[in-house]
């Protein structure tokens, strides 16, 4: 996927918010959206989780060890966080504020719990929860990697309804069943709220008020 090129910058950014359960193909959407659409930035994640083969420290999440999370808590460092499965996960509060500022827009990989802190702190951010065609595809897919036993399957799943119960309260609902679909959809999301006049001042100024 190539990237927009002469793209025109909004003068303030947006504070994306995207939620989907396991096996949704979330990360893949991200992926390309972040590919294709110009000055998104991505929000690096705390996390109390091992680092899984292929990720960077500082890239793809913050590892640190149970302690240093329960500091970044008492420190008030973390703008949402979450227990997920069995570890904890947390957006740092900073470069989203520092993004934010400079008129950057920012994009959080989040669960439903988190999503709703953001949505308490930001009511402004735009949230889009990614959603499977149906539960049973993802059902399917965790058993077709089998890698997992029928007790954790199971485990997953209740988290599979706990995040897809949630998504009533987002404002972009995206379903992936078709990829190539599911990428243009999502993709319009990020470049509609973009184009918001709102977001827009300078536009105005030059083409509106012109006399
Ligand atoms: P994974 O361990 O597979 O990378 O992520 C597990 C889940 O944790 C995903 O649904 C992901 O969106 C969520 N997650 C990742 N970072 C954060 C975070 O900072 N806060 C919250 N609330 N959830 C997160």
């Amino acid at each position: 996927m190539s990237p927009l090129v002469r793209w025109s910058r909004p003068d303030t950014g947006a504070l994306f918010v995207v939620t989907g359960a396991s096996g949704s193909g979330k990360t893949t959407l991200l992926r390309e959206a972040f590919e294709v659409i110009p000055d998104l930035a991505f929000s690096v994640s705390a996390t109390t989780r091992d680092m899984r083969q292929g990720e960077v420290d500082g890239r793809d999440y913050h590892f640190v060890q149970p302690d240093r999370f329960d500091e970044l808590l008492a420190e008030d460092a973390l703008l949402e966080w979450a227990r997920v499965y069995d570890n904890r996960y947390g957006t740092p509060r900073r470069p989203v504020v520092d993004a934010l500022a400079r008129g950057q827009s920012i994009v959080l990989d989040i669960d439903a719990q988190g999503a709703a802190q953001v949505r308490e702190s930001f009511p402004q951010c735009v949230s889009v929860f990614i959603l499977p065609a149906s539960i049973d595809v993802l059902e399917t897919r965790l058993r077709a990697r089998g890698t997992d036993s029928d007790a954790i399957i199971r485990r997953r799943m209740d988290q599979v309804h706990e995040q897809i119960g949630a998504c009533g309260s987002f404002d972009y609902l995206v379903v992936n069943d078709d990829l190539a679909t599911a990428h243009r959809t999502f993709q319009a999301v990020f470049l509609a709220e973009l184009q918001r006049r709102s977001r827009r001042p300078s536009l105005v100024d030059r083409f509106a008020n012109v006399s």
